[in-house]
């Protein structure tokens, strides 16, 4: 029995390529084969300067994220035979909205600059000799910032974000969805100067709330949601003149 080939287009080429262009590629058909596994074949058997991302293998780092089929998608648990009809091509190229460093390798540093502009690292105020916070899980703030916190920064929001692409400025939904969390978190005392960060015109009040974000996020959170809660935060803090 001949063995099946799926044809594959990857985008190929740089910064310093300003040709850049999709290479087709043939790779063994195999069952329960992810979009990653393809990339790897690529690399490994067909040429080995093709340049990606990948750490875990298993949806927990967030590095393989890729344009698979025109969407953005985390390559390591996006199997191909979800993605691709039998006989039917797979296109990879590199995620939209970041610049390219080299094929399919994009350069994180912008978005997660992002998450330092919208305050997204946490601020206690308690010393090693107090007492431990006690934070009931089932209080409105806590379950709040549960709903977010799972986020393992793979930029799929960031990729699939229209506002984004015609606002860089724009701080996106991963970073707002981080904010979000902290604007929960009851033990944080930087919550003034977070709200500030998150009011501004790359702020909360620039998304549209068009929801791709949340329809594409692989880890089913939603930073539209959370976007939401902090438009409605920093207006009552505004109201009452605290910004
Ligand atoms: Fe990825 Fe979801 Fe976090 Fe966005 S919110 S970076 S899509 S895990």
């Amino acid at each position: 029995m001949s063995e099946s080939l799926l044809q594959v287009r990857i985008w190929r080429g740089g910064p310093a390529d300003q040709d850049g262009r999709f290479v087709e590629y043939q790779v063994p058909r195999l069952e329960s084969q992810t979009v990653l596994d393809v990339v790897t074949h690529v690399q490994r058997s067909v040429d080995p300067t093709l340049s990606y991302r990948f750490a875990c293998r298993v949806g927990m780092c967030g590095s393989c994220a890729m344009t698979v089929n025109g969407q953005a998608r985390w390559s390591c648990r996006t199997h191909v035979s979800k993605v691709v009809d039998e006989g039917g091509v797979l296109e990879i190229a590199p995620l939209s909205n970041l610049p390219v460093v080299k094929d399919l390798a994009t350069d994180m540093s912008g978005f997660f600059d992002k998450w330092a502009q919208a305050r997204g690292r946490f601020q206690g105020g308690q010393t090693r000799h107090d007492d431990f916070a006690k934070v009931s899980p089932q209080s409105r703030e806590r379950q709040a910032a549960d709903a977010g916190i799972e986020c393992i920064g793979c930029a799929v929001c960031y990729a699939s974000c229209d506002v984004v692409q015609w606002r860089p400025e724009f701080l996106g939904p991963a970073a707002l969805n981080r904010a979000w969390t902290l604007v929960n978190d009851v033990r944080d005392t930087d919550q003034t100067e977070r709200l500030r960060a998150v009011a501004g015109d790359a702020g909360c009040h620039s998304c549209h709330t068009q929801g791709s974000c949340t329809e594409r996020c692989p880890k089913g959170l939603a930073p539209t949601m959370g976007i939401a809660g902090l438009k409605r935060t920093v207006a009552r803090a505004a109201v009452k003149g605290q910004l």
